[in-house]
């Protein structure tokens, strides 16, 4: 099955002032601009989840998400552009259902609400064959779009970055893109984890990093800002000012701490002058929804 983007990604550069001159060079590969609603790295773990799906002759992907997940509302509305039917396993009961949630509603997407208990079942055998038997075998996708296919389909990010750069810079949710990305680079990666605690992703990652490029890779967890999902005031004024700098749009769970830790670590002397920075916009901006009121964008 042919799967159209919207629009090819490509490159941005930032201006110098924004690094006040201290490195060679920061540009942004804008994976956001793919499609609007299948956005930056769900694309890619998607496409490939969903060609194999097609083989398998199945025509309903069944995925799990919070209320807020992107991989949740990116696989509704690829389900849609590619008439599958898809199920959302969800955590938590939600009397009002949140933006994000209506929107997998309006794309055709069956909600299952579980309980944060049972939600923690997710990846169990038992859990999981029950699931199936009720949707009538589905295409199964876990978590964030965590699996093989998800770590190919992101090898293809890769293709499209260019040899000048010196790192390559993403924000890591479950690994899947890193994964991917450190697979088939020959850049140095360094990942920054929105959660407290994600410096444990460094370990989880390993095994499915070829031997040639495990310590090609490091994965940062500083800018979390008390927690996965969790913006305060400074992340705000920090996204307004990077839009008015660059006209560049992030998202306040993953891509503007990326850019708030870089921006840190620049100015903290942590690169060489000669450093060449590729930060990755892995999208995400749906997420921004619940503080779209604050947001000059
Ligand atoms: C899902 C997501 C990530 C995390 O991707 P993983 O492959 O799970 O590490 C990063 N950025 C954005 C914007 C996302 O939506």
């Amino acid at each position: 099955m042919d799967i159209i983007p919207d629009q090819q990604p490509y490159i941005q550069e930032i201006p110098a002032d924004w690094y006040n001159n201290k490195i060679a060079g920061l540009a942004m590969l804008r994976l956001d601009v793919i499609d609007k609603d299948i956005s930056g790295n769900k694309w890619y773990k998607l496409k490939n989840n969903i060609t194999t799906c097609v083989h398998q002759e199945k025509n309903t992907i069944l995925t799990f998400g919070g209320g807020y997940s992107n991989h949740l509302s990116a696989t509704a509305a690829m389900a849609n552009k590619c008439q599958l039917n898809s199920i959302g396993v969800v955590r938590g009961k939600y009397k009002k259902l949140t933006p994000t949630l209506e929107y997998c509603k309006r794309m055709g997407m069956q909600l299952h609400f579980v309980s944060f208990e049972d939600y923690k079942l997710k990846d169990d055998i038992d859990f999981l064959t029950e699931l199936s038997k009720i949707y009538n075998n589905p295409y199964l996708i876990p978590e964030g779009g965590a699996n093989k296919e998800g770590r190919i389909g992101t090898e293809r990010i890769a293709d499209i970055i260019p040899n000048e750069y010196s790192h390559i810079v993403l924000s890591v949710g479950t690994g899947t893109t890193l994964i991917g990305i450190v697979n088939n680079s020959h850049i140095p990666v360094l990942g920054y984890a929105p959660m407290k605690g994600g410096k444990y992703l460094n370990d989880e990652v390993k095994q499915y990093i070829k031997p040639e490029r495990q310590t090609s890779y490091l994965i940062e967890d500083k800018w979390n800002f008390g927690g996965f999902g969790k913006c305060n005031e400074l992340l705000v004024e920090f996204m307004n000012d990077f839009y008015r700098s660059t006209n560049i749009p992030v998202d306040r769970v993953y891509t503007a701490k990326m850019m708030y830790g870089i921006k840190e670590q620049i100015f903290g002397g942590f690169f060489d002058s000669n450093a060449k920075l590729l930060c990755i916009h892995t999208g995400g901006l749906q997420g921004n929804l619940s503080i779209q009121n604050q947001l000059i964008y």
